[in-house]
């Protein structure tokens, strides 16, 4: 391969990483990480990198890699039977190692909590099982004679893994991905000594975090590298309103804390070949749009009218989504003829309620699904004329950045990946044609509303103004290929220059 890295080094072909998530896409999803772990590995192989990944083997996901076949039994702390390593692919060439820890994964539903919403209680001991066993591939104790030189880790669940191979010696480089900080899996003091983690990482400086276990400090205070989702979000974290008390630990380790925007997948989001919509359109045929708009409206009951401007929104509903704020402005937005909106999510039961009220109250003009449906949220990227994302912080998102795919005009926060997404259709930009959305910049109903009457006015505007915008859109990039040769420049400065283990 020709290399595009900034330094000589060898080439992406000879570089074996092993990428460790607990979700990927097709296999088992509850968000982002899923997409990025289903999308930047086959971007990286493409590259000509030796990437192999490891998950959890929840039922969903044996069930989606069959054939699978037993590859070998080891024995981890956290689980009190061997764990077996399964071994599948991923679509048609991506290898998938699934870490089956006998009593812990074999779980249906939701891969973090119960169906009461409530955290699995074994999570420490499930995730910490889990991190053990990739030490175990990732040192090549698990007998696949294969050892990776990178291991990608990414949020707490893997948080353990950078600390654990610290402790080794010849261990592979460690980079380590902060999808969401908000997340950061602390537990008793009990779990560190169940999970037999060696004592001297019980410190301020190591997993100790005010006298909890901290599964995302392992990853924070020992990869070789820290990536986060965005460059901006890269830069929230290291201040208090961002940091959640790790804002000093980020600080400190801010030279090696590189901010990469995701990328997404066009073969799975492209409104010109999305299996889930009915009728397929691109930039040359946005018109076509109408009939998925149609059918949209028919599928939630809402009133099959062309002209009505269609809001939509996909999202967990929790208070980081500003899912409050949409209901705050939700009168408003009504007292506007002819606004639709659609909400699909689930999460908070008081935010769920709070929605299904709202349908109730206006029939016709809004919809709430609450659950998770990908098929739906397929057709809402399609079928919505704008898309409400009033996120309070965002470390990347996804879903503003599928829905400028599709021509559906994102309204978000500034803040986060959302910032550094879309551009505002401010007076100056519309002369110049360079705007793709309405960005607002206080995480307030008042601030919220405003883009949205902006949005409103220019839907109006005689003339083909917002089909520009929506075009605008749509021409947009944000396909792996860049930010996936960042990762693998990033891998090879980890290999090159390994950190120094934050305990001497
Ligand atoms: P986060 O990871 O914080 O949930 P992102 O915007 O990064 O947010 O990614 C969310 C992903 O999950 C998107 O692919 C989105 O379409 C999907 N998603 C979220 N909620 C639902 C839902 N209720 N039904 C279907 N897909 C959903």
């Amino acid at each position: 391969m020709q290399s595009t890295l900034s330094h000589p080094g060898p080439s992406a072909a000879d570089l074996k990483v092993l990428f460790a998530a607990s979700e990927a896409a097709p296999l088992i999803k509850t968000g982002g990480l899923a997409d990025v772990a289903g999308s930047l590995p086959p971007s990286l192989r493409r590259l000509g990198a030796d990437v192999r990944l490891i998950l959890p083997a929840y039922p969903e996901a044996v069930q989606a890699a069959i054939p699978i076949k037993p590859l070998a039994a080891i024995k981890v702390w956290g689980a009190d039977e061997p764990v077996r390593l399964l071994e599948g692919r991923l679509g048609e060439d991506l290898p998938l190692y699934l870490v089956d820890a006998p009593g812990r994964f074999n779980r249906h539903g939701n891969p973090y909590v119960d169906a009461h919403g409530k955290d699995w209680r074994d999570n420490p001991l499930r995730f910490g099982a889990f991190c053990h066993a990739i030490v175990a591939v990732a040192m090549d104790r698990a007998g696949l004679q294969w050892q990776p030189e990178v291991v990608h880790c990414n949020d707490w669940q893997t948080g353990l893994v950078p600390a654990l191979l610290a402790e080794e010696w010849n261990r592979p480089a460690t980079v380590f991905t902060i999808h969401n900080l908000a997340y950061q899996g602390l537990f008793d003091r009990r779990c560190f000594n169940d999970l037999h983690l060696p004592n001297r990482l019980w410190s301020p400086f190591g997993l100790e975090f005010h006298r909890q276990l901290s599964f995302i400090k392992g990853g924070l205070a020992f990869a070789d590298w820290l990536t986060t989702v965005s460059p901006t979000y890269a830069e929230e974290i290291q201040a208090p309103s961002h940091g959640f008390g790790l804002e000093g630990l980020l600080q400190h380790r801010s030279k090696r804390l590189a901010g990469v925007l995701n990328g997404v997948d066009y073969a799975v989001w492209d409104p010109s070949r999305d299996p889930h919509l009915p009728t397929h359109f691109d930039r040359d045929s946005l018109a076509d749009k109408g009939a998925v708009k149609a059918a949209l409206q028919r599928r939630l009951g809402l009133l099959e009218a062309p002209d009505a401007l269609l809001f939509g929104n996909i999202s967990r509903l929790v208070e980081q989504k500003g899912v409050d704020l949409i209901l705050e402005v939700l009168e408003r937005l009504m007292a506007v003829p002819n606004t639709q909106l659609a909400v699909l999510g689930s999460g908070d039961p008081v935010l769920e309620e709070a929605m299904r009220a709202a349908a109730k109250r206006h029939p016709g003009r809004v919809a709430a699904e609450i659950g998770y449906d990908d098929p739906l949220a397929h057709l809402i990227e399609g079928g919505a004329d704008a898309f409400l994302m009033p996120s309070r912080f965002e470390p990347c998102g996804l879903n503003q950045i599928y829905s400028l795919r599709y021509g559906t005009v994102p309204i978000v926060h500034a803040t986060g990946g959302l910032a550094d997404t879309v551009i505002d259709n401010t007076p100056a930009r519309q002369l110049t044609g360079a705007a793709t959305g309405f960005v607002f910049h206080e995480p307030t109903p008042q601030a919220l509303w405003g883009a949205i009457e902006r949005a409103i006015d220019y839907y109006h505007r005689p003339g083909p103004f917002w089909q520009k915008l929506a075009q605008a859109g749509m021409a947009q990039d944000f396909s792996w290929n860049k930010s996936a040769t960042r990762y693998l420049e990033i891998y090879r400065e980890a290999e090159e220059n390994p950190a120094h283990h934050p305990l001497g």
